[in-house]
């Protein structure tokens, strides 16, 4: 059983606060939805917890059983069992799937005997196509199969906790299907399966997303509605029905909605520190 625990979390970047004390506990085997409208400061959320840098932890806590998260450096919270599938997929080219996958198994103490027949089985069993296990990292696909292969590596990978951001952006309905049913699996999995990974329980869910039709699909025991940098409401899966019938302005006054979402952060490039500068090198 582990415990993902964010407790008063102040952010901010460039200077601006984005989270403004946020208050999440996340366990093995729960589903918790974090909806809000567009800039709320839901990615600078999975951000933070994943310690991407070029955002700045103001007060606040996040810890993973107890441990603090925020001090290490974002491959150690990998380690210990965060992961992130990311609203827009990083594309690398000239690394594969293959070298990714032994890297990460390596990293974990995993053997890498049987990966290949893993990351097929894997690909099977949420239709990706196994012509592109041998591409390099999401080039040269769709959206929709780059979330196909980021919920593989979930699914090879075993964290404890997933944040899933978006994860129905850019998705047509059988790929939202699957790969929100291969999520809500992985978080009924009996603790005791017979996977290598097995044994520490079953995933936790943080699914963040805008609407609430992945949410049919991946039910939520928990919902939350964020808003500008805060959390204004928590509660069932109701709240979701909520939210669908009477939109934002629900829970929020007007003003509060309309967050300045500058030029277009939504981008993936041209974050500070972003994976792509690597390669600016
Ligand atoms: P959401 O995912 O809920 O749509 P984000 O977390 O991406 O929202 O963004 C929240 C707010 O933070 C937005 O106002 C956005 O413009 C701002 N923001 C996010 N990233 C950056 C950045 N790197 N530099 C400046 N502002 C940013
Ligand atoms: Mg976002």
């Amino acid at each position: 059983m582990t415990t993902l625990e964010i407790r008063d979390l102040h952010a901010t970047v460039g200077g601006t606060e984005i989270l403004r004390g946020i208050d999440l506990t996340v366990s093995s085997g729960e589903v918790h939805a974090v909806m809000g409208p567009n800039g709320a400061g839901k990615s600078t959320l999975s951000a933070v917890v994943m310690g991407k840098p070029g955002y700045t932890v103001t007060s606040g806590a996040v810890t993973l059983d107890g441990v603090d998260v925020l001090a290490m450096p974002p491959w150690e919270r990998a380690v210990a069992g965060l992961h992130l599938v990311m609203q827009y997929p990083t594309e690398v080219p000239g690394v594969q799937l293959h070298d990714v996958m032994s890297e990460a198994f390596a990293a974990r103490g995993r053997s890498v005997d049987g990966l290949d027949e893993l990351l097929r089985a894997e690909a099977g069993r949420i239709n990706f196509d196994e012509r592109f296990l041998d591409r390099a990292l999401n080039v040269d696909l769709s959206g929709g199969e780059k979330k196909r292969n980021e919920t593989l590596q979930l699914a090879m990978l075993r964290p404890r906790i997933a944040i899933l951001d978006e994860l129905d952006s850019g998705l047509d309905i059988d790929a939202l299907r699957d790969c929100a049913r291969r999520v809500e699996d992985l978080s009924n999995e009996a603790a005791d399966s017979d996977h290598p990974e097995g044994g520490h329980g079953s995933l936790g869910v943080l699914i963040i997303t805008h609407y609430s039709r992945v949410l049919s699909e991946l039910p939520p025991d928990h919902v939350h509605i964020l808003v500008k940098g805060r959390i204004v409401a928590s509660g069932g899966p109701e709240l979701a029905d909520r939210l669908d019938a009477e939109g934002y302005t629900a829970f929020a006054p007007e003003e509060d909605l309309k967050v300045e979402t500058g030029d277009d952060h939504a981008k993936p490039v041209e974050r500070p520190g972003s994976l792509d500068d690597l390669f600016a090198l």
